[in-house]
């Protein structure tokens, strides 16, 4: 593993994580709110940056079966959702490579 460097993002609206304020994603990225994380609400990312990916989990969801890795701030450690590897159900392909971010565990930076 190589050393991580921090990406800064720029925009109208920037979440952070809510333990070490580590720029995650931006409000442009968003594709969903309203999706269901571990701890309530989450939101659907295009990208999000700053993270370290977990090991592929098989995860059975409400939608379906689904291949996910978490994913934890590169700064803190904090795991604050995960991104969808593989979705067995074809309605679901669109999430594939997207990512969860869980409400709670954001915080809005600027
Ligand atoms: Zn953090």
């Amino acid at each position: 593993m190589g050393l991580i460097h921090k990406q800064f993002l720029s925009g109208n609206r920037i979440y952070g994580c809510s333990g070490c304020k580590t720029h995650l994603a931006t409000k442009d990225g968003v594709m969903s709110t309203a999706f269901q994380g571990q701890h309530g609400r989450a939101y659907l990312f295009q990208t999000v940056v700053n993270v370290i990916e977990g090991p592929p989990q098989d995860r059975p969801m409400t939608t379906g079966l689904h291949t996910v890795r978490d994913i934890k701030c590169c700064e803190c450690y904090q795991v604050i959702g995960w991104r969808y590897v593989k979705a067995y159900n074809e309605d679901q392909r669109y999430k594939e490579g997207r990512y969860i971010l869980e409400k709670e565990l954001l915080i809005v930076v600027s």
